[in-house]
């Protein structure tokens, strides 16, 4: 080896041990559901703080649905869903808006805060429906899959910055060659599996707390067929979308419906549904 390449080695190794770093010090979780430990890139506190800033952001800049069936019918869902997400969102303080939009979209920000779009509750139809899209998202957040995200992006940034800086003598296009294969890779190899890892998880604790509140959770089956339904070809091929397709997602749901449909019926049995 020359030494001009031992001196091209010494950014990636201080990357490495920047990331070594970050690695030890980033707290960890352990989803209770799945059973799946991952890295975070946030505290607890840190995520509150800044759920509660976007929210703060999204409702002074939206149309508030404070009253009426659809305020109603959110916010019942949402409290039924949050008494059973159990002593893992203990930290959380869950607040519902409902924002009079016709995009069909949902989501819920780190630390409980949830924002539900009105143009999603004519393919939600039924407060079971509903479960599930709330159900998802609440998921997204008790899991703390943005905090893992910041994480891996992290990561990936400290790595991109070693091989840059090692990149001193090559020519400009040589370099945006490198970057751009690193940026690739990182985009289809490392982050968009990995969200869709994400979009899994949702989709089962989701489940399970839909059927924990007394939803039929065979329900989430028919919402994700309306869904495919409205969205009929707008979807992106599933390697290049964040989102899985919706026949891959529906074959899952149904293989784990059997899995939560004691909890379902020992919920469902005393109230009505
Ligand atoms: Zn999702």
């Amino acid at each position: 080896m020359t030494r001009r390449w031992m001196f091209r080695l010494v950014p990636v190794a201080l990357a490495a041990v920047v990331m070594l770093y970050q690695f030890v010090i980033s707290p960890k979780y352990t989803n209770p559901e799945t059973g799946r430990t991952a890295h975070l890139g946030l505290t607890t506190q840190q995520e509150s703080a800044l759920g509660m800033q976007s929210f703060q952001q999204v409702i002074s800049q939206s149309d508030v649905v404070s009253s009426g069936p659809e305020a109603e019918q959110v916010r019942r869902v949402a409290a039924r869903l949050a008494a059973v997400t159990g002593p893992y969102a203990k930290d959380f303080e869950w607040q519902v808006a409902v924002v009079r939009d016709p995009q069909v979209n949902a989501f819920c920000l780190p630390g409980g805060k949830i924002c539900v779009y009105t143009g999603i509750l004519a393919v939600t139809k039924t407060d079971a429906g509903l479960a599930t899209v709330m159900g998802h998202e609440m998921a997204h957040a008790t899991s703390h899959h943005g905090a893992e995200r910041m994480f891996k992006q992290n990561m990936t940034q400290t790595a991109m910055m070693g091989v840059q800086g090692s990149m001193g003598g090559m020519d400009y296009q040589q370099q945006q060659m490198v970057m751009g294969l690193l940026g690739a890779g990182a985009k289809f190899g490392v982050l968009l599996p990995f969200s869709r890892d994400h979009e899994s998880e949702a989709d089962k604790v989701g489940l399970m707390y839909m059927a924990r509140a007394g939803y039929d959770p065979r329900e989430s089956v028919n919402f994700w067929k309306r869904m495919a339904e409205s969205s009929q070809g707008k979807q992106q091929p599933e390697f290049m979308s964040t989102h899985p397709v919706h026949e891959t997602r529906i074959r899952q749901l149904e293989a784990w419906i059997p899995e939560v449909m004691d909890e379902y019926e020992a919920a469902a049995k005393p109230a009505e549904r």
